[in-house]
């Protein structure tokens, strides 16, 4: 049962922006984590139409609104209509959360590739110096690989299906970065699986495990469900695994202490998410 107080004058209003938006877990972790803290904030789900990101970030400037996550499809357009965007923004040109800086400015950050990033590090290993094998070039494979890149990363593998899609976004890892065959992720200290296969709606491997070995780590970014066919197979095969639910929990982290400058409560984050998924 919440103890929270009802918003008054002074609550802090943080939201998702989305097409569709409702069935988004975002406010359940967001508004557990401001409970825990102890902050008069809250944070409620928008459905913002297609096209519609410009007037949703003029809206966000004129209400006060202190921040926005966003998600589907509006992560490329809001990238233009904010006042500043981060270096990470500019490279990808994709944007998934937004900042109303005490200027009354719109901060375009990208939070995605530092939270598989910090979940990574979270335990005191560090991306620097590892060899990275990223499994897709769509948005998430973007920021992951952008991210790693600039964590220093030794190595960022990109095996993707279509050739152009992977050259670009092998690039944004800089001179770390290039596309392989996927025999070459038995060469990755870390092998992510970026793409969808592996939901219920996209049914499969990503990635044929007999090419991995039981020194390897291998992260799939699907948190839904938490154990995919080709994690609980490099499991199996000995390799540490983990699923996408700490990238999810330490990307909304960031936007967390971004908004209020406050460190996140990641555990009551995690508890929400568990509540909610029962
Ligand atoms: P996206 O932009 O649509 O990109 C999907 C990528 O997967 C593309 O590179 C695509 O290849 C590839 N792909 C799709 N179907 C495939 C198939 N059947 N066989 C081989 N490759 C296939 O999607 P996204 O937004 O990046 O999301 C990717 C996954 O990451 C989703 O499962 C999503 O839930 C997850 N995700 C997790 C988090 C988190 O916080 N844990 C955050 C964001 C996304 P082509 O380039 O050839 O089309």
């Amino acid at each position: 049962m919440s103890l929270r107080a009802a918003p008054d004058g002074f609550t802090g209003v943080a939201g998702v922006i989305g097409d569709p938006v409702a069935h988004s877990l975002s406010p359940s972790l967001h508004n557990a984590a401001y409970e825990a803290a102890g902050i008069n904030w809250t944070y409620v789900a928008f459905h913002v139409r297609r096209g519609q990101a410009a007037q949703a970030v003029d809206a966000m400037r004129n209400l006060g609104i202190r921040g926005l996550s966003v998600t589907m499809p509006h992560k490329e357009a809001v990238v233009d209509a904010a006042d500043i965007v981060t270096p990470a923004v500019r490279a990808l040109g994709a944007a998934n959360c937004l900042e109303l800086d005490s200027d009354g400015r719109v901060v375009a950050h990208n939070t995605d590739g530092d939270g598989f990033v910090n979940s990574y590090e979270r335990h005191g290993d560090s991306i620097a110096g590892k060899s990275v094998a990223v499994i897709g070039a769509g948005g998430a494979a973007r920021s992951v690989i952008e991210a790693c890149g600039r964590a220093g990363a030794a190595s960022v593998m990109v095996i993707n299906r279509s050739r152009d899609r992977a050259d670009s976004a092998a690039a944004l890892a800089g001179d770390a970065g290039c596309v392989v065959e996927p025999a070459g992720a038995g060469k990755a200290d870390i092998i992510v699986n970026a793409t969808p296969v592996g939901m219920a709606e996209s049914p499969g491997m990503p990635l044929d495990p007999e090419l991995l070995s039981s020194t390897q780590t291998a992260i799939d970014l699907i948190y839904y469900p938490l154990e995919t066919p080709w994690l609980n197979a490099c499991a199996r095969r000995g390799l540490n695994t983990e699923s996408g639910l700490m990238m999810l929990l330490h990307q909304a982290a960031i936007q967390f202490t971004l908004w209020t400058g406050a460190e996140a409560p990641i555990e009551a984050m995690l508890a929400a998410y568990a509540e909610k998924a029962e």
